[in-house]
């Protein structure tokens, strides 16, 4: 499932193409994915310049001059193909749910087999009030991002465990199954430890952690997309080597001697090892 890197991803391969340019043809190949399409999306977006492109925890935002946004999530399985019309041999299947045709000459499909993903229409000056932009919480990374008294003060007030309040899009925005668990085991804490009883030392370990991890698979994902994204670039995922993500039973890269365990909270698998984490 994508999460926070490999949105960032896609967002910083659609920035330079993007911005200051317009889509001439939305092609969508049928009327609802999650949710349905917005209605005559082609009709409101072509021709229309786009102002800015950004990121909002797992969302991408397309933002349109004529004060119209488009709120792209990519589900469970949604990829993002960028192409340019000159290929020689251009890529297709039978998942491409919506293909963008931009004007400086590329073209953006959303492939998505398992159709979790959704395309959403909103004007921009309501983003803001709109479910769940109105109760994220603060971004890991970014310009502001997220302080540690913050998250320690926000981590203090749950009893849950600390593994399911990093999943929590309200105490931290964009961090998902995966990273959650990678951060944890960087940081030495157990997923299984109550939010509020990480000490604001630990909190300070666990948020730098999360930094790092981030960092790590954005620029993974920066490399992966200089290799591959010409002339066919697929930009959904990408390689990156995890510590305690599926690993059950390998053993541990920190101990070299304990298997990591999985487990399961509130249905999400967790990855760690008994013996580093604490
Ligand atoms: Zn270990």
């Amino acid at each position: 499932m994508p999460e926070l890197p490999e949105v960032e991803t896609i967002c910083q391969a659609l920035k330079p193409l993007l911005e200051g340019q317009s889509f001439l043809k939305i092609q969508a190949n049928r009327p609802d994915l999650r949710y349905p399409l917005p209605v005559n999306m082609e009709t409101v977006l072509s021709h229309k310049l786009i102002s800015l492109i950004s990121r909002r925890a797992k969302y991408l935002l397309l933002d349109f001059s004529h004060g119209l946004t488009l709120i792209w999530h990519l589900g469970m399985s949604g990829r993002v193909i960028i192409e340019n019309l000159n290929a020689l041999s251009l890529n297709s299947g039978p998942h491409d749910h919506v293909v963008f045709i931009t004007s400086n000459n590329y073209k953006i499909t959303f492939r998505d087999p398992r159709r979790f993903g959704f395309l959403l229409l909103y004007p921009t000056n309501q983003l803001k009030s709109l479910h769940p932009f109105k109760t994220l919480g603060p971004e890991p990374l970014g310009d502001i991002p997220l302080g540690v008294s913050v998250l320690h003060a926000a981590l203090k007030r749950r009893t849950i465990s600390i593994k399911n309040a990093l999943l929590d899009q309200r105490i931290i925005a964009g961090l998902g199954n995966i990273y959650a668990s990678e951060a944890l085991w960087q940081a030495r804490l157990s997923p299984r430890r109550g939010a509020n009883t990480l000490r604001l030392k630990e909190t300070k370990i666990l948020l730098i952690e999360i930094q790092n991890v981030l960092r790590r698979a954005i620029s993974a994902g920066g490399s992966t997309l200089r290799d591959y994204a010409q002339p066919n670039g697929d930009t959904g995922y990408f390689q990156y080597s995890f510590n305690v993500y599926k690993r059950e039973h390998l053993l541990c890269n920190h101990c070299h001697f304990t298997p990591i365990t999985r487990i399961v909270q509130s249905g999400r698998a967790t990855y760690y090892c008994d013996k580093c984490q604490q």
